[in-house]
Protein backbone atom coordinates (compact mmCIF):
# COMPACT_ATOMS: atom_id res chain seq x y z
CA UNK A 1 0.00 0.00 0.00
CA UNK A 2 2.53 2.52 0.96
CA UNK A 3 5.30 1.51 -0.59
CA UNK A 4 5.17 3.32 -3.60
CA UNK A 5 6.54 6.40 -5.45
CA UNK A 6 3.09 8.02 -6.38
CA UNK A 7 1.85 10.42 -3.46
CA UNK A 8 -0.62 8.38 -1.47
CA UNK A 9 -4.36 10.34 -1.22
CA UNK A 10 -6.57 10.42 1.38
CA UNK A 11 -9.77 11.71 1.33
CA UNK A 12 -13.45 11.23 2.84
CA UNK A 13 -15.61 12.36 5.64
CA UNK A 14 -14.07 13.55 9.18
CA UNK A 15 -17.19 10.96 10.53
CA UNK A 16 -18.83 8.25 8.68
CA UNK A 17 -22.63 9.90 9.38
CA UNK A 18 -25.50 7.66 7.82
CA UNK A 19 -25.17 4.99 4.89
CA UNK A 20 -25.83 8.19 2.25
CA UNK A 21 -23.65 10.27 3.16
CA UNK A 22 -20.71 8.39 2.81
CA UNK A 23 -21.78 6.86 -0.53
CA UNK A 24 -22.68 10.42 -2.13
CA UNK A 25 -19.30 11.53 -0.88
CA UNK A 26 -17.52 8.53 -2.22
CA UNK A 27 -18.93 9.40 -5.67
CA UNK A 28 -18.08 12.48 -5.80
CA UNK A 29 -14.46 11.45 -4.96
CA UNK A 30 -14.59 8.69 -7.95
CA UNK A 31 -12.59 10.73 -10.42
CA UNK A 32 -9.85 12.16 -7.93
CA UNK A 33 -7.67 9.06 -7.83
CA UNK A 34 -7.76 8.45 -4.50
CA UNK A 35 -5.54 6.00 -2.80
CA UNK A 36 -7.81 5.41 0.35
CA UNK A 37 -11.79 6.23 1.40
CA UNK A 38 -11.33 7.18 5.08
CA UNK A 39 -13.96 7.57 7.36
CA UNK A 40 -14.28 7.81 11.21
CA UNK A 41 -16.65 5.15 12.83
CA UNK A 42 -15.26 5.77 16.66
CA UNK A 43 -14.70 9.43 17.10
CA UNK A 44 -12.68 10.49 20.34
CA UNK A 45 -13.85 13.08 21.19
CA UNK A 46 -12.47 16.24 23.67
CA UNK A 47 -15.49 16.35 25.59
CA UNK A 48 -18.50 13.97 26.28
CA UNK A 49 -21.84 14.62 25.06
CA UNK A 50 -20.88 15.43 21.16
CA UNK A 51 -21.30 13.10 18.24
CA UNK A 52 -19.22 9.81 19.21
CA UNK A 53 -19.42 8.26 15.85
CA UNK A 54 -21.96 5.84 14.37
CA UNK A 55 -19.94 2.81 15.72
CA UNK A 56 -20.03 -0.61 14.47
CA UNK A 57 -23.00 -0.21 11.73
CA UNK A 58 -21.12 1.95 9.80
CA UNK A 59 -18.77 -0.03 8.93
CA UNK A 60 -20.43 -1.82 6.23
CA UNK A 61 -21.66 1.31 4.81
CA UNK A 62 -17.95 2.93 4.72
CA UNK A 63 -17.19 -0.85 2.61
CA UNK A 64 -19.83 -0.46 0.35
CA UNK A 65 -18.60 3.30 -0.52
CA UNK A 66 -15.17 2.46 -1.11
CA UNK A 67 -16.05 -0.85 -3.12
CA UNK A 68 -18.52 1.61 -5.37
CA UNK A 69 -15.67 3.44 -6.41
CA UNK A 70 -13.45 0.73 -6.62
CA UNK A 71 -11.30 2.35 -3.42
CA UNK A 72 -10.52 0.72 -0.27
CA UNK A 73 -11.10 1.80 2.56
CA UNK A 74 -9.75 3.11 5.85
CA UNK A 75 -10.83 3.75 9.82
CA UNK A 76 -9.59 4.97 13.06
CA UNK A 77 -9.18 1.98 15.79
CA UNK A 78 -8.60 2.90 19.32
CA UNK A 79 -8.76 -0.19 20.89
CA UNK A 80 -8.67 -4.30 20.27
CA UNK A 81 -12.24 -4.53 20.21
CA UNK A 82 -12.34 -2.05 17.35
CA UNK A 83 -9.65 -3.48 15.38
CA UNK A 84 -11.74 -7.11 15.56
CA UNK A 85 -14.65 -5.50 13.99
CA UNK A 86 -12.66 -3.57 11.43
CA UNK A 87 -11.49 -6.94 10.17
CA UNK A 88 -14.60 -8.34 10.01
CA UNK A 89 -16.12 -6.41 7.91
CA UNK A 90 -12.90 -6.26 5.41
CA UNK A 91 -11.98 -2.52 6.13
CA UNK A 92 -8.36 -2.08 4.26
CA UNK A 93 -6.05 -0.17 6.09
CA UNK A 94 -5.93 1.08 9.78
CA UNK A 95 -5.49 4.57 11.89
CA UNK A 96 -4.56 5.39 15.27
CA UNK A 97 -5.38 8.52 16.10
CA UNK A 98 -3.18 11.37 17.93
CA UNK A 99 -5.01 10.83 21.33
CA UNK A 100 -4.20 7.24 20.95
CA UNK A 101 -0.45 7.65 19.98
CA UNK A 102 0.05 9.12 23.26
CA UNK A 103 -1.19 5.91 24.93
CA UNK A 104 1.48 2.36 24.71
CA UNK A 105 -0.98 0.55 26.61
CA UNK A 106 -3.79 1.25 24.17
CA UNK A 107 -1.33 1.37 20.98
CA UNK A 108 0.37 -2.41 22.27
CA UNK A 109 -3.18 -3.69 22.98
CA UNK A 110 -3.90 -2.58 18.68
CA UNK A 111 -0.49 -4.30 18.21
CA UNK A 112 -1.95 -7.41 19.90
CA UNK A 113 -4.90 -7.74 18.04
CA UNK A 114 -2.79 -7.18 14.78
CA UNK A 115 -0.81 -10.49 15.50
CA UNK A 116 -0.42 -12.52 12.60
CA UNK A 117 -2.58 -10.11 10.58
CA UNK A 118 -1.27 -8.66 7.38
CA UNK A 119 -3.03 -5.53 7.35
CA UNK A 120 -1.61 -1.46 6.31
CA UNK A 121 -1.71 0.96 9.29
CA UNK A 122 -0.99 4.33 9.57
CA UNK A 123 0.33 5.72 13.13
CA UNK A 124 -0.84 10.07 13.48
CA UNK A 125 1.77 12.02 15.87
CA UNK A 126 0.83 11.73 19.39
CA UNK A 127 -0.99 15.26 20.12
CA UNK A 128 2.43 16.42 22.04
CA UNK A 129 4.87 16.84 20.34
CA UNK A 130 7.27 13.62 20.91
CA UNK A 131 8.94 11.88 17.88
CA UNK A 132 9.98 9.10 20.53
CA UNK A 133 6.38 8.36 21.20
CA UNK A 134 5.40 8.02 17.37
CA UNK A 135 7.85 6.11 16.87
CA UNK A 136 7.06 3.96 19.50
CA UNK A 137 3.85 2.83 18.54
CA UNK A 138 5.60 2.51 15.05
CA UNK A 139 8.03 0.02 16.48
CA UNK A 140 5.13 -1.70 18.62
CA UNK A 141 3.43 -2.42 15.26
CA UNK A 142 6.52 -3.71 13.75
CA UNK A 143 7.03 -5.90 16.40
CA UNK A 144 3.78 -8.05 16.02
CA UNK A 145 4.65 -8.37 11.87
CA UNK A 146 2.65 -5.25 10.85
CA UNK A 147 5.18 -4.38 7.69
CA UNK A 148 3.10 -2.01 5.65
CA UNK A 149 3.34 1.22 8.46
CA UNK A 150 3.02 4.62 7.18
CA UNK A 151 2.87 7.96 9.34
CA UNK A 152 0.58 10.96 9.23
CA UNK A 153 1.40 14.27 10.74
CA UNK A 154 -1.87 16.42 12.28
CA UNK A 155 -0.27 19.10 14.05
CA UNK A 156 0.17 19.33 17.89
CA UNK A 157 -1.69 20.76 20.04
CA UNK A 158 -0.60 24.03 22.09
CA UNK A 159 -2.73 26.15 25.11
CA UNK A 160 -4.81 29.42 23.90
CA UNK A 161 -5.97 30.68 20.35
CA UNK A 162 -3.39 30.13 17.98
CA UNK A 163 -3.78 30.64 13.89
CA UNK A 164 -3.73 26.60 13.42
CA UNK A 165 -5.80 24.23 15.75
CA UNK A 166 -2.87 22.12 16.18
CA UNK A 167 0.82 23.80 15.36
CA UNK A 168 2.35 21.72 12.52
CA UNK A 169 5.95 22.09 14.27
CA UNK A 170 7.48 20.84 10.52
CA UNK A 171 10.59 19.58 12.61
CA UNK A 172 8.98 16.79 13.80
CA UNK A 173 8.05 14.90 10.49
CA UNK A 174 11.29 15.77 9.14
CA UNK A 175 13.14 14.39 12.31
CA UNK A 176 11.09 11.06 12.05
CA UNK A 177 12.09 10.91 8.85
CA UNK A 178 15.57 10.66 9.23
CA UNK A 179 15.43 8.61 12.02
CA UNK A 180 12.60 6.38 10.29
CA UNK A 181 13.68 6.78 6.53
CA UNK A 182 11.73 4.13 5.46
CA UNK A 183 8.32 5.51 7.02
CA UNK A 184 5.91 7.18 4.32
CA UNK A 185 4.64 10.46 6.02
CA UNK A 186 1.30 11.64 4.83
CA UNK A 187 0.40 15.33 5.90
CA UNK A 188 -3.28 15.81 7.13
CA UNK A 189 -3.87 19.92 7.10
CA UNK A 190 -7.46 18.99 8.05
CA UNK A 191 -6.14 18.67 11.81
CA UNK A 192 -3.29 20.88 11.23
CA UNK A 193 -5.61 23.78 10.07
CA UNK A 194 -8.55 23.57 12.01
CA UNK A 195 -10.32 25.51 8.67
CA UNK A 196 -10.39 25.65 5.46
CA UNK A 197 -8.45 28.79 4.24
CA UNK A 198 -5.32 27.73 5.29
CA UNK A 199 -5.30 24.13 3.62
CA UNK A 200 -3.97 24.86 0.54
CA UNK A 201 -1.42 26.28 1.66
CA UNK A 202 -0.50 23.52 4.01
CA UNK A 203 -0.83 20.69 1.46
CA UNK A 204 1.92 23.17 -0.36
CA UNK A 205 4.33 23.16 2.31
CA UNK A 206 3.72 19.20 2.78
CA UNK A 207 5.11 19.32 -0.95
CA UNK A 208 7.59 21.41 -0.62
CA UNK A 209 8.88 19.23 1.96
CA UNK A 210 8.81 15.88 -0.20
CA UNK A 211 6.23 14.62 2.40
CA UNK A 212 4.71 11.40 0.67
CA UNK A 213 0.93 12.06 0.79
CA UNK A 214 -1.93 14.05 2.08
CA UNK A 215 -5.09 12.79 3.87
CA UNK A 216 -7.99 15.74 3.79
CA UNK A 217 -11.49 15.75 5.25
CA UNK A 218 -14.21 15.85 2.62
CA UNK A 219 -18.05 16.14 2.98
CA UNK A 220 -20.50 16.66 0.51
CA UNK A 221 -21.71 19.65 2.79
CA UNK A 222 -19.13 20.37 5.27
CA UNK A 223 -21.58 23.14 7.13
CA UNK A 224 -23.87 20.43 8.09
CA UNK A 225 -21.32 17.85 9.16
CA UNK A 226 -21.57 16.02 12.60
CA UNK A 227 -17.78 16.68 13.70
CA UNK A 228 -15.17 19.04 12.19
CA UNK A 229 -17.61 21.21 10.17
CA UNK A 230 -15.21 24.20 9.89
CA UNK A 231 -12.41 22.48 8.39
CA UNK A 232 -14.17 19.95 5.78
CA UNK A 233 -14.49 20.96 1.89
CA UNK A 234 -16.14 19.03 -0.86
CA UNK A 235 -14.86 16.82 -3.26
CA UNK A 236 -15.24 19.43 -6.06
CA UNK A 237 -13.07 21.63 -3.91
CA UNK A 238 -10.78 18.94 -2.88
CA UNK A 239 -10.10 17.85 -6.50
CA UNK A 240 -8.69 21.85 -7.15
CA UNK A 241 -6.73 21.73 -4.19
CA UNK A 242 -5.15 18.80 -5.23
CA UNK A 243 -4.96 19.69 -9.34
CA UNK A 244 -3.33 23.27 -7.99
CA UNK A 245 -0.60 21.87 -5.89
CA UNK A 246 2.72 22.15 -7.71
CA UNK A 247 5.08 19.37 -7.48
CA UNK A 248 8.91 20.67 -7.01
CA UNK A 249 11.21 18.33 -8.79
CA UNK A 250 15.25 18.66 -7.74
CA UNK A 251 16.71 20.50 -10.25
CA UNK A 252 19.41 18.07 -11.40
C1 LIG B 1 -9.61 12.28 12.51
O1 LIG B 1 -8.79 11.97 11.63
O2 LIG B 1 -10.81 12.49 12.27
C2 LIG B 1 -9.13 12.49 13.89
C3 LIG B 1 -9.91 12.35 14.95
O3 LIG B 1 -7.87 12.89 13.91
P1 LIG B 1 -6.77 13.14 15.05
O4 LIG B 1 -6.52 11.82 15.69
O5 LIG B 1 -5.63 13.63 14.21
O6 LIG B 1 -7.31 14.20 15.96
MN1 LIG C 1 -11.76 15.05 12.02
Amino acid sequence: MFNTNHKIIIAGPCSVETEEQVMTIAQGLKDANLTLLRGGIWKPRTRPNSFEGVGEEGLPWLKAAGESINVPVTTEVAKGEHVEKALKTGIDVLWIGARTTVNPFAVQEIADALKGVDMPVMVKNPVNPDVDLWMGAIERLSAVGIKDIAAIHRGFSSYGQQVYRNTPMWELPIELKVRMPEIKIICDPSHICGRKDLLQAVAQKSYDLDMDGLMIETHHIPDEAWSDAQQQITPEVFKKLITDLVVRKPET
